[in-house]
């Protein structure tokens, strides 16, 4: 009986496809811990376009996409180097990261909060956020998104200089 069962997993090889989206026919992703990869996924570029278009500067961010096309949400893992942080934005869709690995510094509108693994961090509709790494190491968590999704926006001039006005914002915050 169980031999008439199709296998649900594609022969090795057969799932890498270019672009490192995942295809939905993967069950089982092994990890590995030298790379802090999931076997199949390739890591690519954070976010289209350059990565100082105005208001939206961001250095050093690889985004993993763990899931494929077909349901309402996205799963990412996303891993900043020593140095490195996501753009400053803000966008009507939420995020609830979770930690993975490093020290991260998490600013969430006039909030800033010392991360560590798997804290949790919640971001609500239209709040300035960044995620930089405060580390030695990667600093790296797991974002998942609504599939349809408004894109991120830069902040105003005003929203920028109400976040400049905190110290504990204005230590963190990498804008320009
Ligand atoms: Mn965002």
């Amino acid at each position: 009986m169980r031999d008439r069962i199709p296998p649900a997993v594609p022969a090795a090889g057969s799932c890498d496809l270019p672009g490192g989206t995942p295809p939905d026919d993967r069950l089982h992703r092994r990890f590995d811990p030298q790379a802090f990869a999931w076997e199949g996924v390739e890591p690519q570029v954070y976010k289209a376009g350059p990565a100082d278009a105005p208001g939206m500067l961001w250095r050093d961010v690889v985004r993993h996409t763990l899931t494929g096309p077909g349901s309402a949400f996205v799963l990412r893992y996303f891993e900043i180097a020593p140095g490195g942080y996501s753009s400053l934005e803000k966008h009507r869709h939420v995020h609830a990261a979770v930690v993975l690995r490093g020290r991260g510094q998490v600013v969430v509108g006039r909030r800033v909060f010392a991360v560590a693994p798997f804290d949790l961090v919640y971001v609500p509709p239209l709040t300035p956020h960044q995620f930089i790494n405060a580390g030695e190491g990667p600093f790296g968590f797991l974002c998942p998104v609504d599939s349809d999704r408004d894109p991120p926006q830069p902040l105003t001039d005003e929203e920028l200089a109400d976040l400049l006005a905190d110290p504990a914002v204005r230590a963190v915050l990498r804008h320009r």
